[in-house]
């Protein structure tokens, strides 16, 4: 039997109706890559390096999968895909937007696929979520845990817990 990688998955919509779509794009990524270990709560956040765009909702996700890393990452952009997401500009408005944070303790290096996320430590909208459910873990290349990394993050866009 194939090992079992815990990753830890950053989702994110400002388009149309945000939380519905990230529900629904929690359902397939389950589907798809593997059963829930855990989920945060959902953070309101303005967006990030084009401040004249509507607010973003994210959420992070821990998910236990057997896939290996670009099969992980075809699933989550065949999960954007479905999702109606097309790719107009940089940073540009996106109904879902999928990153991958973490895999396991792996640190990857391909001309597709970074992880850790090299954006982690400057992004308090992925921090936030992420120190909600993965606190403790420690993330490579940093040397330090993703609460030292959210401490330390200079980022100042206000990042705020939603409900409907
Ligand atoms: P974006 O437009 O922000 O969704 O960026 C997607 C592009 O970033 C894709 O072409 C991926 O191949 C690449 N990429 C590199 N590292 C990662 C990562 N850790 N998670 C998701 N996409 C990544």
């Amino acid at each position: 039997m194939k090992p079992a990688f815990t990753v830890h998955l950053l989702l994110g919509s400002n388009l149309g109706d945000r939380a519905a779509l990230l529900a629904v794009a929690r359902q397939q990524l389950v589907a798809a890559i593997g059963p829930a270990v855990a989920t945060s709560a959902l953070y309101e956040t303005a967006a990030w390096g084009r401040e004249d765009q509507p607010a973003y909702l994210n959420q992070a996700l821990a998910l236990a999968t057997t896939l290996a890393p670009l099969a992980l990452l075809a699933q989550c952009q065949a999960v954007e895909q479905a999702a109606g997401r097309e790719r107009l500009e940089r940073w540009g408005s996106r109904t879902l937007d999928v990153d991958i944070l973490l895999y396991g303790e792996a640190q990857i290096d391909l001309p597709t696929l970074i992880v850790p996320h090299p954006r982690l430590a400057e992004r308090r909208f992925a921090l936030l979520p992420l120190a909600e459910i993965a606190a403790e873990i420690q993330v490579l290349g940093h040397r330090c845990t993703v609460a030292q990394l959210l401490t330390n993050c200079s980022d100042l866009l206000p990042v705020r817990r939603w409900s409907a």
